[in-house]
């Protein structure tokens, strides 16, 4: 799961993996691509690291997210998306 900005994490790990820096819980929010479609998810458990910003999500979490982003039920809210392509920026 290259440049979706989490990496699955294993709990006893209480440091980050990248920097060693102190890792806090949080709630963030989430965005999943998946068929050409973006998908917001809210309210998502993570550890991120105070130092570098590296966010880590629990494989239980992570396969939440998997089954909600194939799935795809109707969701809470829509919300437009703005979509760019920086090869288009001159
Ligand atoms: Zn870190």
């Amino acid at each position: 799961m290259a440049g979706t900005g989490w990496t699955p994490h294993n709990l006893n790990v209480m440091n980050c993996a990248f920097c060693k820096g102190d890792i806090e819980e949080k709630t963030i929010t989430y965005i999943a691509e998946y068929r050409d479609r973006v998908v917001i998810i809210e309210n998502v458990p993570a550890e991120v690291c105070t130092q570098c910003g590296e966010k880590f999500i629990r494989p239980e979490v992570a396969e939440k997210i998997q089954r909600l982003v194939w799935e795809q039920p109707s969701p809470r809210r829509s919300t437009e998306v703005p979509v760019y392509d920086l090869a288009e920026v001159a």
